[in-house]
């Protein structure tokens, strides 16, 4: 019998990059979708990847716990992947109790659903390296304590720990993923890298002149979301439940990052890039940098993408992109 795996955020970059390697691994997917008004665009990542029509999409919502429980009454899945999320930092400012709700209590209400109907499903809870905030170790693992710097990471705090709380309270097999930056294509267009990727293929393509950004002296631990979505399972494939920190353990400036995107597209990124306070936040996360070494060694896992190929792989996709006039 298949595996039936049930995601929330299936529509979300992680949330494409996870079903095309379930299916991949012969699971049945499910994913939960919010209803909107615009239908036809939502699964725009799942056809991307060629998978939309092989995900079966449930309508519910992190905010509704009665959705919750009768998608996973139905579905009753062997994994929960809870990818769901008002996952954008800087919007966490202006929806500080929408995020509270969705990234916080969403989470809450998830296992909840699976206490009330599916209690002996492997749940999967996608915690951030946000929570790290302002650093209390210049490496950061399972270990290094948390100082988070937004409504955002304040909300992935709380998800964490009631992960932790339910495992420890209920016998749940609940893991957390303490994961570092991870980008794609497929990377919502506000993030800075894929805001770079595309700000530089406008640029390239005579459709804009300048690029705007806010710190670019911030650092951070990226790699490729499609490495990263293997942690997650694999987490779920162990005996016993635990956190693991998924990073490549290498740190790079906005600054470079934004020069290895204007340096593979021949431009020079001294007379395009603006800097514009409007993108500061009003607390900052300066830098981050994971220590994988848990996650290599428990569950064999190494990330397998350059931060290079990953923003040449983006530009090439945002060329092609924008030359075709598509959103
Ligand atoms: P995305 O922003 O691409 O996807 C978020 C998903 O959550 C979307 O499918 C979105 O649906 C869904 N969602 C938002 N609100 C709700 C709601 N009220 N009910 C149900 N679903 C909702 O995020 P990523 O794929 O990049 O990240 C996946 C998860 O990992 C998130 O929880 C994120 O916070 C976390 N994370 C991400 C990191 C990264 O670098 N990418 C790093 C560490 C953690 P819709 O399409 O309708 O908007
Ligand atoms: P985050 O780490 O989840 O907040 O991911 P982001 O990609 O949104 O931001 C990464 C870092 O880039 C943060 O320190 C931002 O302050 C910095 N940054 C600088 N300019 C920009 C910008 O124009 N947009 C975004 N999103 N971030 C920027």
């Amino acid at each position: 019998m298949a595996k039936r795996a049930l995601l929330t955020g299936v529509t979300g970059q992680d949330g494409a990059y996870l079903s095309q390697f379930l299916l991949g691994k012969g699971y049945e997917v499910c994913g939960i979708i919010r209803r909107s008004s615009h239908r036809g665009v939502e699964d725009h990542r799942l056809r991307f990847l060629g998978v939309a029509d092989k995900v079966t999409l449930l309508d519910g919502d992190l905010g509704d716990l009665s959705s919750l429980v009768r998608i996973v009454k139905d579905v009753q899945p062997d994994e929960i992947y809870n990818l769901g999320a008002q996952s954008f930092v800087a919007s966490s400012w202006r929806q500080p109790i929408l995020t509270a709700n969705i990234t916080g209590v969403g989470v809450t209400n998830m296992l909840e659903a699976m206490r009330a109907e599916r209690p002996a499903a492997r749940f999967y809870q996608a915690s951030s390296s946000e929570m790290y905030g302002r650093i209390q170790e210049p490496v950061q693992n399972e270990d290094t304590p948390f100082y988070p710097r937004s409504p955002y990471a304040v909300a992935k705090l709380y998800g964490h720990w009631i992960t932790v709380n339910y495992r420890e309270s209920f016998g749940f097999h609940a893991s957390s993923g303490i994961l570092f930056n991870h980008e794609s294509p497929l990377r919502g267009i506000e993030f800075v890298t894929r805001k770079v990727t595309d700000g530089v293929a406008r640029i390239k393509l005579g459709k804009a002149k300048e690029l705007r950004l806010g710190n670019i002296d911030a650092k951070r631990d990226w790699g490729h979301a499609r490495d990263y979505v293997k942690a997650m399972w694999l987490m779920l494939q162990q005996d016993k439940p635990d956190d693991y920190v998924v990073a490549t353990g290498r740190t790079t400036t906005v600054r470079d990052m934004c020069r290895i995107a204007f340096d593979y597209a021949g431009l020079d990124m001294d007379k395009h890039v603006v800097i514009d306070p409007a993108f500061y936040r009003p607390a900052e996360v300066d830098i981050l940098l994971g220590d994988p070494s848990k996650a290599t060694k428990k569950l064999g896992w190494t990330p397998e993408t350059s931060l290079e190929d990953m923003i040449r792989e983006m530009l090439d996709a945002d060329l092609e992109r924008v030359k075709a006039g598509k959103l």
